[in-house]
């Protein structure tokens, strides 16, 4: 955050914001409540309802699109040298806020407050990844956790979010991170490598009954759902089985023989499943499908002409500050002559280390505000993307299946908030506005000072 500390009042606000989150972690401190329904830790259970009147203020103040403080008075974009040249997709269609439910799921009555709370903070979306905490029957019964919702608590929770706007986009795995369905012995024949129970095997002849059990399952509690995410992120094991590694190298082999290397043909294993899984969707359940862009990426240039593109929509996933880096300018120049919808995905939770208790605010915001300038157009991408569908606060609960959990989603919520409040604010840098919207959301600004000297006691 001290990136975007120009001047004594921002210092101000970057002080408000830290007790803020202090004040907020001391409160749910506090409360030892029912929370989770792995009743394991504790947080604040009702967070007060924002002010109406400020909240009203805020969004008069936020519409003036302010970008910062010159000391005496606030400064439009307009006024800004060069503003005129941003593109303006802020705030983005879609807001959506991550629910990574594996192995700590709320109970109803926290995603009861919850989402009231982040559909004033500005989200339009949750993106519910449930893992094993999905109430599969039948042959997959045995994937579903004993702590694992209900089909009466999944329709429950889709009603809450319509009562709060708030769109649900399920997501379930369809290739790697399998690991809550591949663990069990029953499930075992389907993995890519028999060490490792991430990955099924695309070319294993069962996969897709497999794999269509699991979508469809999750459909049928999401009737009203536009998008399913089917993940296939870190698939790392490739081309490992004896079926697929004759395929690839046959592949390979073919390629030498006609001096033809346009594409990569163990990324061409991978492309095939997630066609045949993107087709399913589409086809048979009528859901625009959504993958992790990670395995795309690594292909740039080579992806030109690739059936994926007109199957899925790319979600480009980045949780630092230094997007470009990760996302060089001919990747987006690949996506964007490619996918006429890219979504894309910073992290207000859970990238800070398997083993961290609380975000690291200040490197969520950068992050945050880093996507936010790709969006705006302020930072460059290359080629110019058709259509941002939207940016996603992703909230990881653990790394994998098998990881102890990290940043629990109650010591987070300020962090959600403020990412919310940034994210709706209309443009693509910190303001005084958007931490007063944070104070005012999370109902701790008047008490601030109190309890600050209740902490040195
Ligand atoms: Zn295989």
């Amino acid at each position: 955050m001290m990136l975007y500390v120009r001047s004594r009042s921002r210092k101000i606000t970057l002080a408000m914001i830290t007790a803020v989150v202090i004040v907020y972690l001391v409160n749910i401190a506090s409360v030892s409540n029912e929370v989770w329904k792995n009743p394991l830790w504790f947080a604040r259970p009702n967070p007060p309802p924002p002010n109406a009147q400020q909240q009203q203020q805020n969004r008069r103040h936020d519409n003036r699109i302010f970008v910062g403080h010159s000391g005496k008075k606030n400064i439009s974009v307009e006024k800004i040298e060069g503003a005129s040249k941003l593109n303006h997709n802020l705030p983005p269609e879609y807001r959506v806020v991550h629910l990574d439910l594996k192995g700590a799921p709320p109970k109803l009555s926290f995603l009861r407050v919850l989402f009231p709370l982040i559909a004033s903070a500005g989200a339009n979306a949750v993106l519910i990844e449930y893992e094993d905490m999905f109430p599969f029957v039948n042959a997959l019964r045995n994937v579903s956790a004993r702590n694992a919702y209900t089909k009466s608590d999944v329709q429950e929770i889709n009603r809450m979010a319509a009562k709060s706007q708030l769109e649900v986009i399920p997501l379930v795995q369809t290739f790697g991170h399998l690991e809550f369905v591949l663990k069990l012995e029953e499930f075992a024949h389907f993995r890519e490598s028999i060490d490792f129970p991430q990955e099924v095997c695309p070319n294993h002849p069962e996969v897709m009954t497999l794999i269509k059990d699991l979508v469809m399952q999750v459909r049928a509690l999401h009737p009203e759902s536009r998008y399913l995410h089917i993940g296939c992120d870190e698939v790392f094991h490739l081309a490992m089985c004896a079926r697929c590694s004759a395929e690839l190298r046959a592949s390979q082999m073919h390629q030498k023989e006609h001096n033809v290397f346009a594409t990569d043909p163990r990324f061409n294993i991978f492309a095939a499943h997630v066609a045949r899984v993107a087709r399913l969707v589409r086809d048979e359940l009528g859901m625009i499908p959504i993958i992790w862009d990670d395995m795309l990426r690594q292909q740039g240039p080579r992806l030109i002409g690739s059936e994926l593109t007109n199957l899925v929509e790319p979600m480009v996933w980045v949780y630092t500050d230094d997007i470009t880096r990760l996302v060089p300018h001919y990747v987006w120049h690949s996506y964007a002559s490619m996918f006429p919808n890219i979504w894309v995905a910073s992290a207000f939770k859970g990238a800070s280390g398997e083993q961290a208790l609380v975000p690291d605010v200040e490197r969520r915001m950068a992050n945050t505000a880093a996507w936010l300038r790709i969006l705006s157009g302020e930072e460059v991408t290359g080629r110019k993307v058709r259509h941002f569908r939207g940016l996603v606060l992703t909230g990881w609960s653990r790394y994998d299946h098998f990881a102890v959990l990290c940043e629990l989603l109650p010591s987070s919520v300020p962090s959600l908030v403020l990412a919310l409040a940034m994210a709706n604010s209309g443009h693509a840098h910190h303001s005084d506005t958007v931490a007063q919207t944070t104070i005012s959301l999370l109902g701790c600004g008047m008490d601030m000072r109190y309890n600050r000297s209740q902490l040195k006691k």
